[in-house]
């Protein structure tokens, strides 16, 4: 089995699915990651230069993945904050996917009520199209000149969602899953500085940093284990794929 993890940040997989990459790789998976923003602006430190900052979240991510088992990593490199919906950004993602040809795709729920951020929003819904049009090559025809083929999805999974039909037990990948969430160093202090500005706090920025991570990753995975009755859980809306549409 094949899957390939399309994110908006360099820690969204991690977040919302780290234990179900985890799990499935100890299942013999081959998993990819294609993350589409460089991550330049996660930080509160005006005197980071957004670059720079590329860099030091590429280096996390890679650390990240190796983490969790991941096989390749692809990088789109575009500005963080900045997405939003274009026919170009489409093919890119498009591109990739008929590169790896997965059998399944996971990314963000584009339709999660108040999304407000627009990257998640742009990735989750250009990846659903990527992934319903790949088949048909009178879509982005230029990638078959360069001899990259159509290719079938078979099922999509979209996660941080609403309303999920189909939950992972990750008991036994929990660790692993915390292990890749704090390779995000980075993200660790923006959260701590996030939490220490807006609270009475007075513990370190890395003690809060991690505390706001286990918030987003790990308490929502308890809250799905009990879901269905074990001790942590990931939850995802999954679709199989048809001819330019999504079926339950
Ligand atoms: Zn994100």
């Amino acid at each position: 089995m094949k899957l390939l993890n399309i994110q908006a940040h360099p820690d969204d997989a991690e977040c919302y699915c780290g234990g179900t990459i985890a799990k499935y790789v100890d299942k013999g998976g081959e998993i990819f990651y294609l993350i589409c923003t460089k991550g330049n602006r996660g930080t509160y430190d005006r005197n980071l230069d957004i670059e720079t900052l590329a860099e030091i979240r590429k280096k996390e991510t890679l650390e990240a993945a190796r983490v969790l088992g991941v096989k390749e990593v692809f990088f789109l490199g575009e500005e963080d904050g900045f997405l939003y919906p274009d026919l170009k950004l489409r093919g890119k993602i498009m591109k990739v996917i008929r590169q790896v040809k997965p059998d399944i795709v996971m990314t963000l729920d584009p339709f999660l009520p108040y999304e407000v951020h627009p990257d998640h929003r742009t990735v989750g819904i250009l990846s659903a199209e990527a992934v319903v049009f790949a088949g048909f090559p009178h879509f982005y025809p230029e990638h078959l000149k360069n001899g990259i083929e159509p290719h079938f999805v078979k099922e999509i999974f979209f996660y941080n969602t609403e309303k999920p039909n189909h939950f992972e037990d990750i008991t036994r990948y929990i660790e692993k899953k915390k292990n890749a969430c704090y390779c995000h160093k980075s993200q660790i202090e923006m959260g701590g500085i996030q939490k220490k500005e807006t609270t009475e706090n007075r513990k370190s920025v890395e003690e809060l940093g991690k505390e706001a991570f286990d918030e987003l990753a790990i308490r929502i995975s308890e809250q799905y284990g009990k879901q269905i009755g074990v001790k942590y859980a990931e939850a995802f809306k999954k679709f199989r794929v048809r001819a330019g549409h999504l079926v339950l």
